[in-house]
């Protein structure tokens, strides 16, 4: 069923999501993400960002259209394939979502040992990715000793930490200053640069503008702007 050296990552056509309670989120959505694009998702409140993350993690299903995310067909996978396509994607929380009675190294660990890797490769992948996001020295602390900056890059860590093709963000510096909002996008940039996929939905017009990457607008459920190297669009 996965096909993994497809070019697109992400496929939507015709992607429609219409609520039980008639609201259309998704308005026949067609777009596609080449591996290895760096892609912000952009609109205001309610014009259907959310709805767009949820379905590609298969959260929600769609009401209609065909939707490949890493190569499954999220209509028609089968149930026990989903934990497969969970973890080939790192997603990201603007509230960050760690476990408080983790230390930082558990927190990261955790997503290892559920997928039941080996202690050995535990501990030197943790200890990589910690690495990565500048908080190895940290390792021992608990989410409440880290200011908002550290705990979003521990999340960042966890989300990395098996090798995911695809990032999923959703607004992952809605809750930190502009200065810690760069050191999230520069570790961003770097895992970009090392070849994986970022999708990010975010509010932030100063990093959108600034980045120079590519921009889906979404408003009232339809895609409205999609540019190669583009600016948030809105005032902020
Ligand atoms: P955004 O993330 O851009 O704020 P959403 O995807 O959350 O937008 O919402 C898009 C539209 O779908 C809005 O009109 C919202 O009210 C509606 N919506 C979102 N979630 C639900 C739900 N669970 N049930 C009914 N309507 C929903």
């Amino acid at each position: 069923m996965k096909s993994p050296n497809e070019i697109n990552i992400i496929k939507m056509k015709n992607i429609s999501k219409i609520y039980d309670n008639g609201a259309v989120a998704l308005d026949k959505v067609d777009i596609s993400i080449k591996r290895g694009e760096f892609v912000f998702i952009v609109g205001t409140s309610g014009a259907g960002k959310s709805t767009f993350i949820k379905l590609l993690l298969r959260e929600i299903l769609p009401t209609s259209g065909l939707l490949l995310v890493n190569g499954y067909d999220i209509n028609k996978m089968p149930r026990h394939e989903i934990p497969y396509l969970r973890r080939s994607l790192g997603v990201i929380f603007q509230d960050y979502r760690l476990l408080p009675n983790k230390t930082v190294y558990e927190n990261v660990a955790f997503a290892m040992r559920v997928i039941e890797s080996p202690r050995r490769l535990v501990l030197r992948s943790v200890n990589s990715v910690l690495d990565v996001v500048g908080l190895r020295a940290k390792y021992k602390c608990f989410p409440s000793q880290l200011s908002g900056g550290e705990q979003q890059r521990v999340a960042i860590a966890r989300a990395i930490v098996n090798n995911p093709s695809l990032i999923i963000a959703d607004e992952p510096t809605g809750n930190l200053d502009p200065e810690t909002s760069w050191e999230i996008m520069d570790i961003f940039q770097r895992i970009n640069a090392a070849g994986t996929t970022i999708v990010m939905a975010t509010h932030d017009k100063t990093i959108v503008d600034t980045m120079q990457k590519r921009v889906l607008a979404i408003e009232n459920g339809c895609i409205v702007r999609d540019e190669a190297s583009g600016g948030y669009g809105y005032e902020a």
